[in-house]
């Protein structure tokens, strides 16, 4: 697998991941099953001072995302 494949992968299954985090107010926090490693729980919050979103799996190596 070529490095850009990689890329592309990670990109994807983020982007699932993130469709998966609901919508809501600043300060709110939540989990949900991993839809990109299917064993890890994706932890989500939402920062209550600036909004920004803070998503991580808890399987190595998975997802992690600050926007
Ligand atoms: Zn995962």
């Amino acid at each position: 697998m070529s490095d850009r494949e990689e890329i592309d992968r990670s990109f994807e299954e983020m982007v699932e991941v993130l469709k998966r985090v609901p919508k809501g107010k600043k300060g709110e926090r939540g989990w949900f099953r991993c839809p990109a490693c299917t064993v890890g729980k994706v932890h989500w919050s939402r920062s209550s001072y600036n909004g920004h979103l803070w998503v991580a799996c808890s399987s190595p190596d998975c997802v992690r995302v600050i926007q």
